[in-house]
C-alpha cells in the first residue's frame, strides 16, 4: 500500500460524497480527502457535526464542500434521487462515494432481537446503500473514473453470537458490493470494501465499553486505504474486501 504523505493533491477536481461525515472514522476520511484536494459532500443525521468539519476543511484552506443533512433511517429514494439531481446539477459528476454510516442497534441474543431493531439496522447500514447506490450511478457514471467504497466489519466476514442484525448486514453490504463489482467489471467504476479494523471511535466505545481505547487505532492512523481506494491511477482493484490493519 502506498503511503500517502507524498501525493499531496491528487484529488484536486474531484467530487467525493461521505456518509456519515460528522464523526468517527467518516469524519476523517472527509477531512483527508479534501486535505489532499477533494471537494468533499458531508451527509450525517446531527448537522452541528458536519458543520464543524465544514468549518475544519475551510480553516485548512481546503475547497468549500456541500452539507446533505440526512437520516438514513428515514430516508426515502425521493431523498437520494433529489440529492442526486443536485450533485449533477452543482458538480456535473460524482468521482467517489464512501459508504461509511452504521448503526449497531442492540447486541444481545438472537432470539431477543425485535423486528423495530432489525429493520432500523437494515434501514441504515444496507437499504440505504442500495437506495443511495441507485441513484447516484449516473452521476458516478459520468465521472472520467468513479470508486464507491462499502464499509464492511470483521462481523460481516465471520458471524458472531450476539451480533445480529449488525453482522448481517454488514454480510449483505459485501454481497451488494460484489454484486456491482460484477456488474460493472471492465468498466471505469471501481467498488471495493474496507474493514476498518478495531479503531477508537463512538460505535466502538459503545460496543465494547470494557476495552482499553489506548490499544486501538485512531481514525487518522488508517487513512492510506482509504486514499488508495480514490486514487484511480493507482488502485485498479474492484470486488475486492481490504483490511485497513
Ligand atoms: P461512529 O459512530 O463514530 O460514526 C458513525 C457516523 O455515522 C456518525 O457520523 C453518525 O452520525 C453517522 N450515522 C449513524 N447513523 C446515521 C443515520 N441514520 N443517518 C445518517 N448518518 C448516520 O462510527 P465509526 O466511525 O466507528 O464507524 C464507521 C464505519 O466503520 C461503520 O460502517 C462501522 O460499522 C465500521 N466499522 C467500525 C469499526 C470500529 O472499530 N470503529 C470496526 C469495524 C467496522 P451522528 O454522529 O450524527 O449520529
Amino acid at each position: 500500500m502506498l503511503k500517502y504523505s507524498s501525493k499531496k493533491q491528487f484529488l484536486n477536481d474531484k467530487t467525493i460524497l461521505v456518509t456519515g461525515a460528522g464523526d468517527g472514522i467518516g469524519k476523517q476520511a472527509a477531512l483527508t480527502y479534501a486535505e489532499y484536494g477533494a471537494t468533499v459532500i458531508l451527509l450525517g443525521k446531527t448537522v452541528k457535526k458536519l458543520e464543524s468539519v465544514y468549518d475544519q476543511i475551510i480553516a485548512k484552506g481546503g475547497n468549500e464542500p456541500a452539507i446533505v443533512p440526512l437520516d438514513l433511517k428515514g430516508a426515502t429514494a425521493k431523498n437520494y434521487q433529489d440529492m442526486a439531481n443536485t450533485i449533477i446539477d452543482q458538480f456535473g459528476c460524482l468521482d467517489g462515494l464512501l459508504h461509511n454510516a452504521s448503526f449497531l442497534g442492540h447486541i444481545g441474543p438472537f432470539g431477543q432481537i425485535t423486528e423495530e431493531d432489525w429493520h432500523a439496522v437494515f434501514q441504515v447500514n444496507t437499504h440505504s446503500q442500495f437506495l443511495m447506490t441507485q441513484a447516484l450511478l449516473p452521476a458516478l457514471k459520468k465521472a472520467q473514473n468513479s470508486s464507491i467504497i462499502f464499509t464492511t466489519s470483521g462481523l460481516g466476514l465471520k458471524g458472531k453470537a450476539y451480533w445480529g442484525p449488525y453482522a448481517i448486514s454488514k454480510f449483505a453490504t459485501q454481497g451488494m458490493m460484489q454484486v456491482l463489482a460484477d456488474e460493472y467489471e471492465n468498466t471505469h467504476i471501481r467498488f471495493n470494501c474496507i474493514n476498518p479494523g478495531p479503531t477508537h471511535t463512538a460505535l466502538r466505545s459503545l460496543a465494547f465499553p470494557g476495552e482499553n481505547a489506548k490499544n486501538l487505532k485512531t481514525p487518522e492512523e488508517i487513512m492510506d486505504v482509504y486514499l488508495y481506494l480514490m486514487d484511480s491511477e493507482e488502485s485498479l482493484d474492484t470486488g475486492k474486501t481490504i483490511n485497513a490493519q
